[in-house]
Order: C-alpha cells, then structure tokens, then sequence
C-alpha cells in the first residue's frame, strides 16, 4: 500500500511539474512556402520593386508598403508580425545583425525543407522535390502518439506533398491536402468544399484562402491540440516572377495568420495556452536581384530561412539581434518541448532552440 501511495504521490508530483514549466496545451504551426527573411526583417526590396520586369505596379506597392526606415517599412508590410508577435514573441533569421537560420539540407527546395522541419533533421536520401512517402517519424506523428493527443492533431496543406511528407499511411495523422475535399459534416465545409472544387486552379493547387478557411473552421468545430496549415502561394508567385502578387499575398496571409490568433483569444482552450510558430521551408535568391524568383542548391542565399513564434512558455525577446545560427531541423524536438515532450525517434534529432523558453 505504501509503495502504491509512493507512486501515486511521485506521479502527482512530476505531472504538477509538468504543469508549472509548461503553459502551452496547443500548438499552431504554418509551413509559408518560399518567403525570403529579407521582407520579414526589412519589407519590401526597392531593387526588386523599381523593376519594372518584376513589378508592374510599382507606384502602388511604394505608396502602401515603402518607407526608407526598415522599421517602418516592415511594419507597413507585416503589422501583425511587428505589432503583435515582436511584442510576445521571438523572431530568428534577421542576417543584417547576424542572427541566421539555415536549412541543413543541401536541396533548397520545398519537400526537403518541410521534412526537415517536421522530422527534425535533414535526412540525407531525401531527393530533392522527388515525392515518396517518408520513412522517418515525424514530430506531428510522435505527439499524436501520445494519449493526450490522440486524433488531436490535424494538417491543412495547400501543397499535395504532405501525405508523403508526413507519410499519412504510415503516421495515420489526420491530413487535408491539395484539392482533397473535406468529408465532415456541416454547412461550412460543404460551402468550402464548393468552393474549392468552383475557383480557379491558378497553380495547379487550390487556393491558400480555401485551405485557410478549412483550417479554421475544423478548429472552431473539433478543438485540434496541434493544427499545421501549410501555405503555397507565395512560391508560386516568387516563381512567376511576380513581386506584385508576392509581396501582397505575403501581405494578405500575415492578416490570415493574424485572423487565427485573435479568433482563439476567444475560445478558452485557445486562449493564454496556445503557442503558434511561423517558418519557411527555403528562402530565395538575393544577392543577384534578379534571382530572387528562385530558390535551389545553385542558389546559396536560398538557404537562408526564418522562425517566428509566440506563446505563453517564451520569453518576449522579440527580434533577436544576437550573433547565432540556428537550423531548420531544431525546429521539430522545439515544437515538443513546449508541449512538454522530448521528441525521441530511431533517427537523429537536431537539439531544440532552448533560448525560446522562459526556463
Ligand atoms: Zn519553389
């Protein structure tokens, strides 16, 4: 009896522990495809902005978004991110005060930068944008293993490379992706799914706004711990070759991000518990203007990405102006320590970013 009364005391004790060290009970992460730091930290590029090749509708983009202060100009770009998060949270990757995040893989390109993040290293037999299930667990995959999670978390992805990505066979995670309808009930997602299925396929995915929007109404009705929303748009836009629809899609889905967080400040599982963190799966060309368009092994800026995140368990240092390097596979055993779990898989895993926490 007494060693019963032992362990039940020792179990009380460690989970109070856990109670105290961790506030966050939920996660919300976005996988932004392709967005270069250099507009997170800086705002927008008057080299690629006065270029007429590239931007056609400059007068507009200089009288919304420019200033010659980048504090300003950033803000202009980003309000949210720099009023709200640089206020609560973190924010990695700013080169200009030596503050670098980079991706370990040698690719560049988008399937290995999700892996990278969502597994925990950069896994060497990844072949470039060549899409097999992955066979390495997941960080998603392993906090959905746990009780408290179980059926708790859930993906919506524009891009259709993440039931590889995230091998959905395999991990047995709940994933929307590409223009996969959503078989829930409920007049919401049937109007969204019409949706989808009625507006137009500019890239050969459905629109970010519809996987937004099913993101956000599976939250409001199924109360997901742990909710993953990729976003593709500003890829494809970076590809095309425009900074107009760039840099205002980049625009609009900072306000979707911002729409999400201010909408959970009013659910009470949400609110004061949630942590969110924002990053890219590769950043784009820089240094010869012209190649911002593109990303890839042949281009080295492209490599260099960003981590944003706010939540309860940080502490507030804002944008980080100390000389690091941080990795794109950190970001994975991160995700579960504020949660309170050390990520443990049979692959490596890259060390969390321990400066994220309050202790
Ligand atoms: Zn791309």
């Amino acid at each position: 009896m007494r060693t019963i009364l032992l362990s039940l005391c020792l179990g009380l004790s460690i989970a109070q522990l856990h109670a105290q060290t961790r506030e966050t009970e939920n996660l919300i992460i976005i996988g932004w495809d392709g967005v270069r730091w250099q507009e997170i930290f800086t705002g927008v590029d008057s080299a690629i902005m006065n270029d007429r090749t590239f931007t056609k509708r400059s007068a507009e983009m200089r009288a919304e978004f420019w200033d010659s202060d980048p504090a300003i100009r950033r803000k202009k770009l980003l309000p949210f991110f720099w009023g709200t998060l640089s206020q609560q949270g973190q924010m990695y990757g700013n080169r200009t005060l030596g503050n670098k995040v980079d991706v370990a893989n040698r690719w560049h390109v988008t399937l290995p930068g999700f892996t990278e993040t969502l597994i925990g290293f950069a896994d060497s037999t990844v072949d470039g944008n060549h899409s097999v299930p992955e066979k390495d667990a997941n960080v998603l995959e392993f906090i959905n293993n746990q009780p408290a999670y179980k059926g708790k978390v859930a993906v919506f992805a524009t891009s259709k490379l993440y039931d590889n990505i995230l091998n959905v066979k395999r991990s047995g995670l709940i994933i929307n992706c590409d223009s996969e309808e959503v078989h829930l009930p409920g007049t919401a997602f049937q109007l969204l799914n019409e949706e989808q299925r009625l507006s137009p396929q500019i890239f050969g995915e459905r629109l970010d706004l519809v996987t937004y929007f099913q993101a956000k109404e599976y939250l409001k009705e199924y109360h997901p711990r742990v909710l993953y929303i990729n976003f593709s748009e500003t890829d494809n836009y970076g590809h095309a070759g425009s900074y107009d629809w760039y840099i205002s899609t980049l625009h609009g889905q900072e306000h979707l991000i911002a729409d999400l967080w201010t909408y959970i400040q009013s659910i009470p599982q949400y609110k004061g518990k949630t942590t969110l963190l924002i990053s890219n799966d590769h950043g784009r060309g820089d240094k010869v203007k012209s190649q911002w368009t593109s990303h890839g092994p042949g281009i080295t800026d492209s490599k260099d990405i960003f981590i944003l995140a706010m939540g309860p368990d940080m502490q507030p240092l804002g944008e980080m102006n100390t000389s690091t390097q941080l990795y794109q596979g950190q970001i994975a055993a991160t995700l579960a320590r504020f949660l309170g779990l050390d990520y443990v898989a049979d692959h490596p895993v890259m060390p969390v970013i321990t400066t994220m926490f309050k202790k």
